[in-house]
Order: structure tokens, then sequence, then C-alpha cells
């Protein structure tokens, strides 16, 4: 197979594919709808950037002048006893649903958020009280230094709060398999509904674009409890403002551009920053090409995430 017979698009304005509706125009983008175009793609392409559902990025309105490989069309799912095999592109809600549908508990905590199986193990995310890294048991990766398909255990990971290996830059996660608990469908039920109303309750929904939490949990306390007692609820910016009833919250209230998202983040971090001496990390990545004024932010914001 060639990269010319896989789906791509040129001069693609990517801000639709992003949950916060913050973008600009990519020189092309593909959408490989299987593994096997994945990997032609990742052994042909130099450094491409990869996207699952674009739930935790700002994407830079001025664009990117490179190649975007979005996974979003890799979306197989497969039950074999207790085990789940999920594409990395299979959206968390949808592996919610097949695992409830096979009578499996350890996927309720994605019900609620839109990650792919790939950003979500990038990420290594969770919530209430489950992470992806409690049932993940071994990966199938590209090695972009070897050019190979690997597989590799769970202890190879290095998961740790909101970071795996992926965070490296050297493996991209094609699939994982996972392994979940036999469990009732009225108790799967339940705890999916819960985390559900939960959300229902302090998040805003997706209606209202947003790319969740924006700052990490600093060790042993809360970003959303220190950011609330820091009174940033009050904080707006063009077409950006925080959630009212979660201040690690920020939404896109109108055309807000990824300038006017960055300048939010920086009065929330400098708020903080000025009143506890502690300075949050974003959990929200930044992509694509920056204005003068983004860059003087990302130096400050991103100083710990920086090589
Ligand atoms: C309303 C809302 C609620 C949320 N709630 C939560 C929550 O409760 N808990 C939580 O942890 N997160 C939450 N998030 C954030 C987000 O959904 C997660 O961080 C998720 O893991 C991101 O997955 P993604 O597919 O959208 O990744 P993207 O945003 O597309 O990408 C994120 C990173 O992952 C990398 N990546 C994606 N796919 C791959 C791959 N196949 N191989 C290698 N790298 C890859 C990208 O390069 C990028 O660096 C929420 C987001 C929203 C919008």
């Amino acid at each position: 197979m060639e990269v010319r017979e896989i789906e791509a698009k040129e001069n693609f304005d990517i801000s639709g594919m992003t949950t916060f509706k913050v973008g600009g125009l990519v020189k092309k983008v593909y959408f490989p709808a299987n593994q096997q175009e994945f990997v032609v793609l990742l052994k042909n392409i130099k450094n491409p950037l990869i996207l699952g559902a674009c739930s935790n990025i700002i994407f830079s309105s001025q664009g990117y002048d490179g190649e975007v490989i979005s996974t979003v069309k890799m979306d197989s799912i497969e039950v074999r006893g207790t085990h789940i095999i999920a594409a990395c592109g299979v959206k968390g809600p949808m592996a919610s649903q097949t695992a409830y549908n096979s009578s499996l508990s350890g996927f309720e905590f994605m019900i609620g958020f839109p990650g792919t199986i790939g950003g979500n193990v990038y990420m290594n995310a969770g919530a209430h009280g489950q992470n992806i890294s409690d049932t993940c048991v071994e990966v199938c990766l590209y090695d972009t230094k070897s050019k190979e398909v690997i597989y590799i255990g769970k202890d190879k990971l290095a998961f740790g709060y909101r970071h795996s290996l992926l965070q490296d830059g050297r493996y991209i996660l094609l699939s994982a398999e996972f392994e979940l608990k036999k469990a009732s469908q009225s108790e799967i039920k339940a705890l999916m509904d819960r985390n559900l109303e939960f959300r229902k309750n302090i998040q805003p929904s997706l209606a209202t674009p947003n790319a969740g939490s924006v700052f990490k949990n600093p060790e042993n306390d809360s970003a959303g409890r220190l950011l609330d007692k820091a009174g940033v609820k009050e904080l707006c910016a063009d077409n950006v403002k925080v959630w009212e009833k979660h201040a690690n919250f920020i939404v896109n209230t109108g055309n807000a551009t990824s300038e006017n998202v960055l300048e939010l983040i920086y009065k929330m971090y400098s708020t903080v920053k000025d009143m506890y001496t502690i300075e949050l990390e974003p959990e929200i990545k930044f992509f694509g090409k920056k204005s003068k004024r983004e860059e003087e932010i990302c130096k400050q914001i991103y100083k710990k995430t920086q090589k």
C-alpha cells in the first residue's frame, strides 16, 4: 500500500475536529482506517503530529505547516472473555459501552469524556477513582526509532499521574489490550450513570466547547480548589471565560482564537502563582504555529514540560 491511497485532506481547517473549536489550517491531515494504513503513514511521513479526539489540546489559530495523522477512523474493538482489545482511535464512551454490553467492569470512568484509547493511554487518563493504567495489560506500539511494530507490557509503560512512556515521543500507540472484571450490568450501569450525573453538575458538556481540565493537580492538592480560592471564576478574555461551576475549566464562548485561550490560561496561572507561589502545570497541550504573544505565554506556562 502507498501513502497516496490513504484518505487525506489538504489545507484542512482543524478547528471543527477539536472539542475547543479552536484551530487553523493544516497543510495535510491523514485519516487511516486501520492499523495497516497507520503504519504505512508512520513509516513514510517524517515527524507527523498524531491526534485522537483532540479533546486535550489547543490547536493554533495560525495553523500548522506540517502533516497530521488523525486516528479517529481506527475504531475497531474486540472482546475476548474478560479482555478488550481496542484500536487507538476508539473513543472512551464506545469502549465503556462495549464493556457494559459484555458485563465487564473497569471502563465506567470513560463514559463521560471523549478521548480516544491512544490519547487516554498517552495521558493515563482517569476519573472517579479509575485510571486507564488500572486495566491496561499490553500495548501494541510503533517504534519511531527502529520503525517496527512492537508489543510491550504495562510494567514498561511508566504510568504515573497523567503520565505514560508515550510522552517521551518515541512510541505511537496502535492498539491496547485491557483486562476487566466480570460484574453485573446493573452495577456497571449504576456506576456509569453516577459518573455522568457527577459531570453534568459541575463540568461543561461538549455543547459548550472546552478541553477538559486546564491544569494538572499539583502534588497532594487540587488545581480546581486552588484556582477557586484564588478567585479565577471571575476571569475571562476575549471569547473565553472560566466555567462558573468549575474553576479548572475554560469555555469558548464565541469564536475564540488560540491566543484568546492562552491569555486566559496565563491569567489563571499568574493569579495562583501570585497568591500561593505555586506554578500550575497545564494538562492541555498546545500544537501548531505560535504568534509572538503565544510564544511568550507558552515559555512561561509550559516551562516544566519543555525539554
Ligand atoms: C469535557 C471533557 C472532560 C474531560 N474529562 C477528563 C477526565 O475526567 N479525565 C481525564 O484524564 N481527561 C479528561 N479530559 C481530557 C481528555 O479527554 C483526555 O486527556 C484524553 O485522554 C485525550 O484523548 P484524545 O484522544 O482527545 O487526545 P488528543 O487531545 O487528540 O491528544 C492528546 C495527546 O495524546 C497524543 N496521542 C493521541 N493519540 C495517540 C496515539 N495513538 N499514540 C501516541 N500519542 C497519541 C497526542 O499527540 C497528544 O499529545 C476531558 C476532556 C473534555 C473535553
